[in-house]
């Protein structure tokens, strides 16, 4: 296929997915923006849910992110803590507010349908083509890949079956493995 005919298609598949997205953030008071910093500070660790990282994820400015979590943070999605290191470093967590609007958002209803409509064979196609495509998409052009901290060459598990991040010498929690991380760094045999 050729970029073309391919970016016919993601442009289409993305925009009624995004405006499907859009109309549901909508009824809970919420701008696209506001939904998209939402979602990735739901999936992200705590090595990656500052501003900055929002900003970089989102392709954004950090001005226009400031404003965006403001009001996430003002409106009682998101909560703000001060790092525990170094006092200069803001954390957001996502509040059980901000998870109930979540659970609306996400997946959207039209994707799941689509989905579900499609043979279980070519459903699982075009999820394992969608992330090879992710994956030449980043490679290709130097970017970062954000992805699951299990997938990251850092990721290791000790003879304890504890999990640590073998960049910073950390203890992971279990359920950190899925979370996506502003330092992933993907391993030559992950996906
Ligand atoms: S193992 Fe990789 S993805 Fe996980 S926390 Fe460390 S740097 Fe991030």
């Amino acid at each position: 296929m050729n970029a073309s005919n391919l970016y016919e298609s993601l442009e289409r598949i993305s925009n009624l997915v995004r405006t499907s997205v859009r109309k549901t953030g909508f009824v809970h008071g919420l701008q696209p923006v506001q939904t998209e910093a939402l979602h990735y500070l739901s999936r992200c660790n705590h090595y990656s849910n500052t501003p900055v990282a929002v900003a970089e994820y989102l392709g954004l400015t950090k001005g226009t992110v400031s404003q965006t979590l403001g009001v996430l943070v003002q409106d009682g999605f998101v909560k703000k803590t001060i790092d525990l290191k170094d006092r200069r470093v803001v954390h957001l967590q996502v509040t059980p507010r901000g998870e109930k609007v979540l659970n609306d958002l996400v997946p959207p209803q039209i994707l799941t349908a689509a989905l579900e409509s499609l043979p279980a064979e070519i459903n699982d196609q075009v999820g394992f083509l969608l992330q090879q495509l992710l994956i030449a998409l980043q490679r290709s052009n130097g970017l970062k890949t954000f992805g699951t901290c299990k997938t990251c060459r850092h990721h290791r598990i000790e003879e304890n079956g504890l999990r640590m991040c073998g960049l910073t010498e950390e203890m992971l929690a279990e359920a950190d493995g899925e979370k996506i991380c502003r330092e992933h760094a993907r391993s030559s045999v992950a996906a």
